[in-house]
């Protein structure tokens, strides 16, 4: 028992803290095991690319300084890629970090906070930090279900949460359902568009959304360095938003959020076309060869948009997940996602996704 569990607000009493992947130095520690493919934290599998890796070489001598706290080559980098003004732009300690900027700068107890079933586990965390009422909308199919939430939006709603695609399901919405219904928000409610895994759905079906926050002020957009870029360690992310809201946060940010490092890391990845590339070539094969393999064994899987899969064991998935364990391999159980028959599977390298196969069909 926490004795300071009743000095803390309401909000963190009830919280359930989030739960990480398994570090693979956890299971080797724990199981003596010397090989062990991780497929638990959307990571990339392809390893620091290598403009990357030289721009960290480069960035150690001067780690004695602080970091560039108004992170302006970074920015003006993104800025320029993407088509955005520089005052748009915050930076963050992953996109985790945006996400927690926005909740603390416009939530108090007073407000609801509407966002999916099924959907980021950071979101009903953050919004209880605040003290804030969260309001979870049943999934449809898995996905978000637009119209449910928008009914769901009343006087205290402050804050919307929208995963495009969601983890951990990978469903997409599509650009018009969206639109529509971003539109259609009072504006005194802000959205927020999370695209974790924006790099990785194909390009017919990628909305193109960077410039919906000119259109519409309450909109943010968060994207990351931690996935498709392969920087997840670093921890840099960043939100493209109005420049009012930017400078809101911005009040609020600490002066050092980003560090130095993943503020060069960052800046060469976005030159490294050819890792993006690769990361996505390798993701759509490994997206192929699971399912395949699902298909094979008679699981049925959500179709996916990011660079992980759920797949439907059919029967409780805790006592799979833990005996590939026992084979050295890590997925994610997502019960706490109210998905107790699933796993949610990254998509690894050819190597790693079929070491997981052979594992998954022994365990069966
Ligand atoms: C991984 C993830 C993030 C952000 O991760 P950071 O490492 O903090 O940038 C945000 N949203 C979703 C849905 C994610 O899966």
């Amino acid at each position: 028992m926490n004795k300071f569990l009743h000095l803390a607000q309401a909000g963190v009493q009830q919280l359930v803290p989030y739960v990480p992947g398994k570090p693979v130095d956890e299971l080797q520690r724990e199981l003596g095991l010397s090989e062990i493919v991780k497929l638990a934290s959307n990571e990339n599998p392809l390893g620091i690319g290598t403009k990357a890796a030289a721009a960290i070489q480069a960035a150690l001598p001067e780690l004695t300084r602080y970091p560039d706290g108004s992170g302006f080559a970074l920015k003006a980098t993104l800025a320029a890629q993407l088509g955005v003004a520089v005052e748009q732009i915050t930076l963050g300690n992953g996109s985790s970090e945006i996400l927690e900027l926005v909740t603390r700068t416009f939530l108090s107890p007073e407000h609801e906070v509407v966002f999916s079933q099924h959907a980021f586990a950071l979101y009903p965390i953050l919004t209880q930090a605040v003290g804030a009422k969260a309001q979870a909308v049943p999934a449809k199919n898995f996905g978000h279900d637009l119209a449910a939430m928008q009914a769901r939006i009343n006087q205290q709603t402050k804050l919307v949460f929208i995963a495009n695609p969601n983890n951990p399901t990978g469903t997409l919405l599509g650009q018009q359902e969206l639109q529509d219904f971003i539109a259609a928000l009072p504006a005194q409610v802000l959205c927020i568009l999370d695209e974790a895994y924006y790099e990785f759905v194909a390009p017919e079906t990628r909305i193109d959304s960077i410039h919906w926050p000119e259109l519409y002020p309450n909109l943010l957009i968060a994207r990351t360095f931690s996935k498709a870029y392969g920087l997840a360690g670093l921890r840099i992310g960043y939100g493209i938003s109005s420049s009012d809201v930017a400078d809101l946060l911005n009040r609020i940010r600490q002066p050092f959020n980003s560090n130095s490092l993943a503020l060069a890391a960052a800046e060469a990845a976005l030159g490294d076309q050819d890792y993006l590339q690769r990361t996505i070539a390798l993701n759509n094969a490994g997206m192929q060869q699971l399912t395949a393999a699902f298909a094979e064994l008679g699981l049925s899987w959500i179709p996916s948009s990011g660079n992980f899969v759920a797949v439907d064991i059919g029967k409780p998935a805790l006592p799979v997940y833990q005996a590939l364990l026992h084979k050295g391999v890590i997925v994610r159980p997502i019960a706490n996602y109210e998905m107790p028959n699933h796993l949610r599977i990254s998509i690894g390298t050819a190597g790693e996704n079929q070491v997981f196969i052979n594992a998954l069909k022994q365990v069966l």
